[in-house]
């Protein structure tokens, strides 16, 4: 058999609830699927279109695999005066496709997890500024936080479920999800117009109003009902 040159590397892997690891393929991410963030995000820096086709396609991002952490300590990432916290639910699929519909997508889902999208703010406006890619906002190291997996596909549940992400104790975003505008499955489904969804896909769903700024010294903590909370703390460069 030949051989790697050099040591493959490491696959990355979240930790499921009652054991066992999730191995993950990539991290889709959503934007835009709750109302009030979209009304504080949106501001002067993106046009409304009237072009329904335009308007149709999904606000996705990817995230490197090998970006995600499940906490502890995170050093403040390099080349940003504006890290942001940006608390979500995350999906992990245990299957996938091309153009599933919603229910085939739902089908596809292995569980949920408590997630925080690190984002580069300062670079993510310039981008918004210049229409160009988001990937010097979004694909920090360590930037894809998520906590362990819940193996359980029953989102009604969640769907009554509230997100709380709060720094030093005080909380900053506050969200019911059945405030998102697409449930998960949809989600997935828009995803599988674009991409072939696989087998150790997390999908992080989008965040609600209220993300701002951490400092170095800042613990966040997410929570979303039952599932693992997300903890860490960041840390100096
Ligand atoms: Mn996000």
């Amino acid at each position: 058999m030949t051989k790697y040159v050099i040591p493959a590397p490491k696959q990355p892997a979240v930790p499921v609830v009652g054991g066992g690891l999730f191995p993950v393929r990539r991290i889709f991410c959503i934007g835009q699927n709750y109302l009030a963030d979209v009304k504080e995000m949106i501001g002067d820096h993106v046009k409304e279109t009237d072009d329904e086709e335009k308007n149709a396609i999904p606000v996705v991002f990817n995230k490197p695999a090998d970006s995600i952490c499940t906490g502890g300590n995170i050093a403040l990432p390099l080349a940003t005066d504006n890290l942001h916290y940006e608390g979500e639910l995350v999906v992990a699929m245990k299957g996938g496709g091309s153009n599933l519909s919603p229910y085939a997508a739902e089908e596809m889902i292995f569980g949920f997890a408590v997630g925080c999208d690190l984002t580069r703010r300062d670079l993510q406006e310039v981008a918004k500024e210049l229409s160009g890619p988001w990937e010097m906002a979004k694909a920090i190291d360590n930037g894809a936080v998520v906590g362990g997996i819940l193996p359980e596909r029953d989102f009604w549940a969640l769907e009554k479920a509230h997100l709380i992400l709060s720094v030093n104790g005080e909380v900053r975003q506050s969200e019911n999800l059945k405030e998102m505008i697409k449930p998960v499955w949809n989600i997935v489904a828009d995803i599988s117009r674009y991409f072939e969804v696989k087998p150790g896909d997390l999908i992080f769903t989008g965040t609600p109003a209220g993300v701002g700024q951490l400092l170095p010294g800042d613990r966040v903590r997410v929570g979303i009902n039952d599932l693992a909370p997300v903890e860490f703390r960041v840390t100096n460069r």
